[in-house]
C-alpha cells in the first residue's frame, strides 16, 4: 500500500508540475514519516524513497537505530528546543526548523566532525499565526546572513508550514509570498536552493507557487491516529 502511495503522491507532484510548467526533477519529495515505525520507512525506501522527515525526536533516532544499514536522509522537522539540539546534530543530515540563531549556534557547536555539515533551513511564520514557531518574514534576512556564517552548517533554504487554506486561491497566495520571501533573500545574494513547502492537502498549491520540496505524510502512510 505504501509503494501505491508513493506512486500516486509521485504523479500528483508530475502532474502539478505540468500545470505550472516546471521540471518534476526541481521538487524534492520528503516522506513524512512521524507515528509511523521503521516498517513503513524500510517499505517507503523499497519503493525508491530515501528522504524521510520527522517530528519527534526521541521516536526518530529510535527508529534511526532500527534501520542504520539504511542509506536514507533525515530531516528533522518538527520543534527544536535548545536542550535537544545534539539529539539533532547527531543524528539529522537536515534541521528545517531554525527560527532563532542561538539553536543554529547550538547546532553548529555540537555537530560532529566525522559527519558533513548539517543542512539547514530557516523556518518562516509566512501567515503571522501568534503561535506559531518560526521566524517573521522581516526577520528572515538578518537570521539568515547570521547563520549562513556558522562553521558546521549550511543554510539550504526556507521551510513553511502555512495554516490550512479555505480554498485553493487563498492557499496559493500564501504559498507565492513564501516564495517571494525565498527570491528576496537570493536577490540579497543568499545561495539558496530549498524552498520546503506543501504537504499532504496544499501540494499543488505549493508547486505552483514554486516550491522544491514537498513534505508529505497522510497521502503516503495513512492517517495518523492522534492529530500531530
Ligand atoms: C506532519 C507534517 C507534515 C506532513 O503532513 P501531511 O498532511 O500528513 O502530509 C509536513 N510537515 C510538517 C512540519 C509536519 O509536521
Amino acid at each position: 500500500m505504501i509503494s501505491e502511495n508513493l506512486h500516486s503522491v509521485r504523479a500528483r507532484i508530475v502532474a502539478a508540475c505540468a500545470l505550472a510548467g516546471r521540471n518534476p526533477d526541481e521538487v524534492r519529495l520528503l516522506a513524512v514519516a512521524k507515528s509511523f515505525g521503521p516498517e513503513a520507512v524500510r517499505a517507503a525506501h523499497a519503493a525508491g524513497q530515501t528522504d524521510f522527515g520527522e517530528n519527534y525526536l526521541q521516536e526518530a533516532v529510535d527508529k534511526q537505530a532500527r534501520l542504520a544499514q539504511l542509506p536514507l536522509v533525515w530531516h528533522c522537522i518538527g520543534p527544536i528546543q535548545a536542550n535537544k539540539t545534539r539529539l539533532v546534530a547527531e543524528h539529522f543530515d537536515w534541521a528545517q526548523t531554525v527560527d532563532r540563531l542561538k539553536i543554529a549556534q547550538r547546532l553548529s557547536d555540537q555537530r560532529p566532525d566525522h559527519l558533513a555539515p548539517l543542512q539547514v533551513c530557516l523556518q518562516v511564520n509566512i501567515d503571522g499565526g501568534p503561535t506559531k514557531s518560526g521566524v517573521s518574514p522581516e526577520e528572515a534576512l538578518p537570521l539568515a546572513l547570521e547563520v549562513a556564517r556558522l562553521p558546521r552548517l549550511v543554510l539550504r533554504g526556507l521551510m513553511t508550514i502555512p495554516e490550512p487554506a479555505p480554498d485553493y486561491a487563498t492557499s496559493l497566495a500564501v504559498h507565492r509570498q513564501a516564495r517571494e520571501l525565498f527570491e528576496d533573500l537570493r536577490s540579497a545574494g543568499m545561495p539558496l536552493d530549498t524552498l520546503s513547502m506543501g504537504m499532504t492537502a496544499d501540494l499543488e498549491a505549493a508547486i505552483h507557487a514554486g516550491s522544491t520540496m514537498v513534505r508529505i505524510g497522510t497521502a503516503i502512510f495513512g492517517g495518523r491516529t492522534q492529530a500531530a
